[in-house]
C-alpha cells in the first residue's frame, strides 16, 4: 500500500517547484516557505472518507495526506485525533449556543506542537538528518526534543531565556541541549542559522522547515471528520507563527479539491495578544505582511512571536476566509483560563484561554452569532504554567479536632 502521495514542493510565494528527494528549507528564489504538494487525484483514488473510520487514533490515519514515505520513518508518541469537546456551559455564559473547544491539551508533551514535530521528525529521519536543532518560545522545542529522543537524533534547542519553567525541564529531561537566549525567539532563529554550516545541524523552525505546516494541518482534517465532514462556521485561533492556521486552510483546500466538503470554509480568526499582536497590526491597516512587533509582552509565551516568516500566509488566510484578527489582554487571558476551568473542568493553557477571551469579545460585539458553530483551539495544557495563577491560602483541616466545627 502506497503511504504518501506527495508529489513535489511548491513556493507559496513565487510558485517555483522543487523536488522532494532530500531537504529543503525555504524558497531559494524568493526566501519564502515551501508547501507540500500532493498527487490528490492519486488520494481520491486509494481513499474513501470510510476507510478511515478503521484507522488508529492519531495523526496517522491521514498518511496520505502527509509526506513520510515508509512506515518505518514515522517517530510516534500516539499524537493526535484530540477531543473535540461541545462546551454548552461555557456557552451559555458568554453567549454562543453552539461552541466547542478542539482540546489539543491531551497531545503527548501537552500541546499541539507534537503534530508538526512528530512530522517533521520522521521526515529528517527519512532523509537520514542525525542532528536537529530549533528556536523556540518554548512549547516547540520541548515537542522537538520528545521526538528527537525518540528518534535517538542529536537534539539542540534555543527558547528565550525567560521561557515558561516547563518547557525548559521537559527538554532537559528529554536529553535535548538546552540553550537560553538574551533575547525572543527571532533572536533564537538567528543563532540556529548562524550554527548552520559548522555544527551541521538543520534547522527545524516552524514554515522554514516545509513538513511541519504539514502535521499541523492535520488539525483541519481531524475538525472535518470529526464533524462529519461538515465544517464549523467560525475557527479562533491563537496565534504565533500562524503556522496552525495556515495548516488548516491548506487542509481544507486538499479536502475541497477531493470533494470531500462542501464549500464555503470557517470563517478564520486570529488571537493575538495586546503585548504582540503584529498580525492584527497588519490585518487592521490592510497590509499584506507584517511590521516586527516592538518589546512583546504576554504570559502567553506560545504567541509572543514579533515577526514570522509566515505573516503574508496567515493574513491571505484571515482576508479569504473573511474572518478577523483581533486582541485580548493579559487580564481577560486570565479571566477565560478561569472561565474554561469553571463551567467545563478544562485547564487551558493562556494561548488557549485567549481563544476563549477572544470568543466572549466577539460575542459582545455583536461579530459572532449566538446560533453559530464556533470552534476555539485549545493549543496546550494549562498544567506547564503553574506560575500564572494565584492560589490563595486554603483552609488546613487537623483530622483529629472537630472537623466539622471547622467545616462550617
Ligand atoms: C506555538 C503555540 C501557539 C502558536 O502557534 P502557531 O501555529 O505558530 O501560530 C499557540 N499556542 C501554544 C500553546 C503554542 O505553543
Ligand atoms: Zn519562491
Amino acid at each position: 500500500m502506497k503511504l504518501s502521495f506527495l508529489s513535489h514542493l511548491e513556493c507559496s510565494r513565487c510558485g517555483a517547484t522543487y523536488p522532494i528527494d532530500g531537504p529543503q528549507t525555504v524558497c531559494p528564489k524568493c526566501g519564502k516557505p515551501l508547501f507540500a504538494r500532493y498527487d490528490l487525484e492519486g488520494i481520491s483514488r486509494a481513499l474513501t472518507k470510510g476507510d478511515l473510520a478503521g484507522r488508529g487514533t492519531s495523526i496517522w490515519r491521514y498518511r496520505e495526506f502527509l509526506p513520510i514515505a515508509e512506515e518505518e520513518h514515522i517517530v510516534s508518541l500516539g499524537e493526535g485525533f484530540t477531543p473535540l469537546i461541545q462546551a454548552a456551559n461555557l456557552g451559555e455564559a458568554i453567549g454562543l449556543g453552539d461552541l466547542w473547544v478542539k482540546d489539543e491539551s491531551r497531545m503527548p508533551t501537552g500541546t499541539f506542537k507534537d503534530r508538526g514535530l512528530a512530522v517533521a521528525v520522521s521526515k529528517a529521519q527519512e532523509f537520514g538528518i542525525t542532528r536537529i536543532a530549533i528556536p523556540s518560545a518554548g512549547n516547540a522545542a520541548a515537542a522537538m526534543a520528545a521526538y528527537g529522543a525518540r528518534a535517538g537524533l542529536e537534539a539542540f534547542v534555543f527558547m528565550p531565556q525567560d521561557a515558561p519553567r516547563m518547557n525548559k525541564l521537559e527538554c532537559f529531561l528529554r536529553g535535548a541541549k538546552v540553550f537560553l537566549i538574551k533575547g525572543l525567539i527571532g533572536e533564537a532563529g538567528k543563532v540556529v542559522l548562524q550554527g548552520r554550516e559548522e555544527l551541521g545541524w538543520f534547522d527545524m523552525s516552524t514554515l522554514k522547515e516545509p513538513y511541519r505546516v504539514e502535521g499541523k494541518k492535520t488539525m483541519g482534517l481531524e475538525l472535518a471528520e470529526q464533524f462529519g465532514w461538515e465544517l464549523p462556521d467560525v475557527i479562533i485561533y491563537p496565534t504565533g507563527g500562524g503556522t496552525g492556521l495556515i495548516g488548516m486552510w491548506k487542509a481544507f483546500a486538499e479536502l475541497e479539491e477531493l470533494g470531500w466538503i462542501p464549500s464555503p470554509r470557517p470563517r478564520m480568526i486570529a488571537v493575538q495578544a495586546e503585548g504582540c499582536a503584529p498580525i492584527v497590526r497588519a490585518y487592521r491597516e490592510g497590509r499584506a505582511e507584517a511590521e516586527p512587533w516592538e518589546a512583546p509582552a504576554t504570559i502567553a509565551a506560545g504567541i509572543r512571536v514579533p515577526a514570522a516568516i509566515g505573516d503574508f500566509l496567515s493574513l491571505q488566510v484571515i482576508r479569504e476566509s473573511k474572518g478577523t484578527a483581533i486582541t485580548v489582554s493579559d487580564g481577560e487571558i486570565l479571566e477565560a483560563m478561569e472561565l474554561l476551568a469553571r463551567h467545563e473542568g478544562l485547564m487551558a493553557c493562556p494561548e488557549g484561554a485567549a481563544t476563549i477571551a477572544a470568543a466572549r469579545k466577539l460575542r459582545k460585539q455583536g461579530e459572532l452569532g449566538e446560533a453559530e458553530r464556533v470552534v476555539a483551539f485549545n493549543t496546550g495544557t494549562g498544567l506547564k504554567y503553574p506560575q500564572l495563577t494565584q492560589l490563595p491560602d486554603l483552609p488546613i483541616l487537623d483530622p483529629s479536632g472537630d472537623v466539622v466545627a471547622a467545616l462550617l
